[in-house]
């Protein structure tokens, strides 16, 4: 039997603050649900919808790692490459217990939609191990990484698949993955993967980017509102890359940060979090983990806190299915930026709708990160490297008029931002298709 998130995750006392994980709901469900609902929307042609329903390839790896003990054990691996109609498929690499083939189909086609919604010219993908890394060592990492990458390689490529990190994987596991390939073929192939380390082909401004592109759309969402950003309350959950990045640039655009959490659990202070001693304490940690902060300045709240918690706008930026039937009526916030991939389920979503909750959708909020990845591609294949101001500016520049134009097709269409941008997304992807027709 596959181990719970509970049963995996030993921690120390100081991390039981944990929400309990959320009940097992089917992302790949909800992820075929709303296409469905897009592809009726758009009076989509049936055979069409039919491809798009269904990933192009689903590859399922087994992993041996050699553990530091002597042991060996076997991990599941997975690379499913949803459309390469608008070009190469892309999409991250996620280490977690919960990662599952359906999880990795659903990811994957977010991925074709959240290229298609920003307009760059990519397809999607997405992989992972079923594996719980916290409490393995950098050598086990480097060595599962190396097995993975070369059991997916056949499908890989700069012109066909290039991962890039996803939860619980960085610049150095990505340059683990580049190394490997590199090795394999014989010469230096850094284009193969992004999110590197600058000093072997990544790009500036690639770690920020995801939160970065997350607090430019807000701050558009929130000039369309009409609301100061001086005058508006965050809080977010998830304060690893995407989650830390946003609120730190929020900060400086001028929000007041009032809440952020992460697996150990949540701080809240109403007057506005000190963010510069958390990210002290959190580099202090020995998991850099929020538990660090020991400050009295704070108040302690579990993640069902933080995610109820008296703000405006709410940056779910940790995982999946995290706002749900059971919590949606609770939430307070007015607007909600989705940070993560999929953290409303669809019967949330409805709840927040029916009561007004302006929901910018993740294939959008959490862009940024792609939008990166590529001018990184970019970077890499011209052999020329930018500074970062252009990188920010382009980054800036594309989820402006991204945010724009879900924002005037969804208010023409009379849908809410989700269906919006999915429905922009899919008829972009089923234009390629069309154009490129159906092979052979
Ligand atoms: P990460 O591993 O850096 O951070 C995840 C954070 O969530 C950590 O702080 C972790 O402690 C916290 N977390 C995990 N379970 C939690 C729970 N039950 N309650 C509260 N906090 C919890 O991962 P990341 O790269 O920041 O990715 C976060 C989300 O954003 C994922 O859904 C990912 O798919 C999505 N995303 C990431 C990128 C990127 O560039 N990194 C791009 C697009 C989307």
């Amino acid at each position: 039997m596959k181990p719970t998130m509970t049963q995996v995750q030993t921690r120390p006392a100081a991390e039981l603050l944990v929400a309990e994980p959320s009940p097992k709901q089917d992302l790949w469900d909800t992820v075929v649900g709303t296409l469905d609902e897009a592809a009726a929307r758009l009076n989509l042609d049936p055979g069409i919808h039919a491809i798009l329903r269904e990933p192009e390839r689903e590859l399922i790896v087994s992993v041996p790692v050699v553990h530091d003990d002597g042991s060996i054990r076997v991990y599941k691996g997975y690379r499913v490459q949803h459309s390469s109609a608008r070009g190469p498929c892309k999409g991250g690499i996620r280490y977690h217990p919960d990662v599952n083939l359906n999880e990795v189909k659903a990811l994957a086609a977010m991925m074709t939609w959240k290229c298609a919604v920003v307009g760059i010219p990519y397809g999607g993908a997405k992989g992972g191990i079923q594996v719980d890394p916290t409490g393995m060592s950098q050598r086990e990492i480097e060595r599962m990484t190396r097995r993975f990458t070369a059991m997916i390689l056949p499908i890989l490529g700069p012109k066909r698949d290039i991962p890039a990190p996803d939860v619980n994987t960085n610049p150095q596991v990505m340059a683990w993955i580049a190394d490997t390939v590199s090795m394999l073929g014989g010469a230096a192939i850094p284009e193969i993967v992004t999110g590197k380390p600058i000093n072997m082909g990544g790009s500036r401004g690639r770690k920020e980017a995801t939160g970065r592109g997350g607090a430019i759309v807000t701050g558009e969402l929130l000039k369309q509102m009409g609301r100061a950003l001086t005058e508006t309350s965050v809080a977010v959950q998830g304060y690893g890359n995407v989650g830390s990045y946003a609120a730190r640039i929020l900060r400086s655009m001028g929000c007041k940060i009032v809440a952020v959490s992460d697996v150990s659990g949540g701080l809240y202070n109403p007057h506005g979090l000190d963010l510069d001693a958390i990210d002290r304490a959190v580099a202090d940690h020995p998991k850099r983990l929020l538990a660090g902060y020991t400050a009295g300045d704070v108040d302690r709240i579990n993640n069902e806190e933080l995610l109820t918690c008296d703000v405006d706008v709410l940056i779910p930026a940790a995982l999946e299915h995290q706002i749900r039937a059971d919590n949606a009526d609770r939430i307070r916030a007015r607007y909600i930026v989705e940070g993560a991939n999929g953290p409303t389920t669809r019967e949330a979503d409805a709840i927040l709708e029916s009561r007004g909750v302006v929901v910018v959708p993740d294939i959008l909020a959490n862009a940024g990160g792609v939008v990166v990845s590529y001018l990184e591609w970019v970077q890499d294949l011209q052999n020329f490297f930018w500074e970062e101001e252009e990188v920010n500016q382009q980054l800036s520049n594309i989820m402006v008029r991204s945010f724009r134009e879900v924002w005037g097709y969804a208010e023409a269409q009379e849908v809410p931002m989700r269906l919006g941008a999915l429905m922009l997304a899919v008829d972009k992807v089923a234009e390629a298709v069309r154009s490129r027709g159906i092979w052979p």
